[in-house]
């Protein structure tokens, strides 16, 4: 019998993928609970940073992009930069793409993926069933990565959560149940930012605690962008240009730069059209650092050293803490012991070579994961377009 290729991940990237692999006529198994992290992992209510060009999920075929899927819903089509995509509409994209092209998606979990002694990985499923597939693609995005600063989870021993006084933004979808509370989002990215707005205008009382002077910022219009610069998926700039459709060199930069501009090039900023539903709404309080939280009556208070020096004490009914996500090998736990003491690692991300392939002959990563090789349009659902050709076609020449 021949062996599938196992794709782990319904999301943008694995339902792209997979699509990509099917198209090379490649038989696939695909894992994964369809655009769950849209789903149940951001806020209701959302609108997405990307514009709706940087919002496809790329496919094989023409006709699969998100005004397609606008036309076939027959909804109003999201073409322009003006045009904002609800997080509901793109959700709904994801699901129309995975009937269309991935209809046999298996919605079950895989425990764990280990080397198969005649070749290949033996994988597990929540099922209880064993297969072995030929290769394994890793398509699993922000699944276990959620990342709260130390300061914040030494007050929640038992892990951040929405019942506890301090949760991450990917536990609050709905923020609705802030209404008339005092809630304090730290963080200064998009998500901390939207998630801000999104409760004070469900009737929360809301400060955003940011770390630094002018850390609170937000993107200038499409009208406004430099008209002299190349156009991108994220913005006119010479930076983002090069990173948009070049990022092949991006894995042969040195470690130190390639971590630097991961984290820093398209870093924390507000989307253009946030700032009137977020100034004079939400209270901020720029700070040097947040010192400690106390949460012994169940109520938590932050204690910041202001940046003037001072200390100062910021109390709420609860805290989120939008405070991002970070590539940790370990937190894959469904990759057995030996896959990962074999695999390169560059702080604790996968190291990848063409063709989005680890180390493991066979194992490739997409996605976030693949970020630190292939750079920060691998944290975009746009990434797909460059991702899931190129790994397609390496893994059918290495495995087809
Ligand atoms: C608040 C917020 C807003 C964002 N806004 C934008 C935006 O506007 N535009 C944009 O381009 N990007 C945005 N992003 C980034 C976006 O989330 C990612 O680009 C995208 O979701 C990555 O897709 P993915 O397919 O890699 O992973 P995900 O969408 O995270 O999907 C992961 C999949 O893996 C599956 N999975 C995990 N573990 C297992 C397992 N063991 N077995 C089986 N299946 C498993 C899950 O069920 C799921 O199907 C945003 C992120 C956040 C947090």
């Amino acid at each position: 019998m021949i062996q599938p290729v196992a794709v782990i991940g319904a999301g943008p990237f694995g339902l792209s993928t997979a699509a990509h692999l099917k198209a090379r006529g490649i038989p696939v198994r695909v894992f994964g609970d369809p655009m769950v992290s849209w789903r149940d992992h951001m806020p209701a209510g959302m609108l997405l940073k990307s514009t709706p060009v940087a919002s496809n999920i790329d496919a094989p075929q023409q006709g699969h992009n998100l005004v397609d899927y606008c036309d076939d819903a027959g909804i109003r089509r999201l073409v322009t930069d003006e045009d904002l995509v609800p997080i509901e509409t793109f959700i709904a994209y994801g699901e129309w793409f995975r009937t269309k092209l991935v209809p046999e998606l298996e919605q079950v979990r895989v425990v764990s993926v280990d080397r198969h002694q005649g070749g290949g990985f033996e994988l597990k499923l929540d099922s209880g069933e064993l297969f072995t597939a030929r290769a394994v693609v890793v398509a699993t995005g922000l699944s276990g990565f959620a990342h709260v600063p130390a300061e914040l989870a030494a007050a929640v021993p038992d892990g951040p959560d929405p019942t506890s006084p301090v949760s991450h933004s990917s536990q609050e979808h709905d923020l609705t149940r802030h209404a008339g509370k005092e809630l304090i989002v730290v963080g200064a990215g998009q998500s901390a930012l939207e998630t801000a707005a999104l409760a004070a205008e469900a009737g929360a009382r809301v400060r955003v605690v940011a770390r630094g002077r002018g850390k609170v910022a937000f993107g200038s219009p499409p009208w406004k962008q430099p008209k002299l610069r190349p156009e991108s998926p994220f913005g006119r700039a010479w930076s983002l240009w090069a990173l948009s459709y070049y990022p092949h060199p991006y894995r042969h930069l040195p470690a130190e730069i390639r971590h630097y501009l991961v984290r820093r090039v398209l870093g924390p900023l507000g989307a253009w059209w946030l700032r009137e539903r977020f100034e004079g709404k939400v209270q901020v309080s720029e700070v040097d650092r947040i010192v400690r939280v106390d949460a012994a009556d169940g109520s938590p208070t932050l204690t910041v050293r202001t940046l003037a020096g001072r200390t100062q004490s910021l109390s709420a009914d609860h805290v989120i803490a939008a405070t991002g996500y970070r590539v940790d090998l370990a937190a894959m736990d469904f990759l057995g012991h030996e896959l990962r003491t074999r695999l390169a690692v560059s702080r604790g991300a996968p190291k990848l070579g063409a063709g989005y392939v680890s180390s493991v002959p066979g194992l490739y990563f997409t996605g976030l994961p693949a970020a630190s090789s292939y750079g920060p349009l691998m944290r975009f659902v746009c990434g797909s377009e460059f991702a899931s050709p190129r790994l397609a076609r390496h893994l059918a020449a290495a495995h087809g």
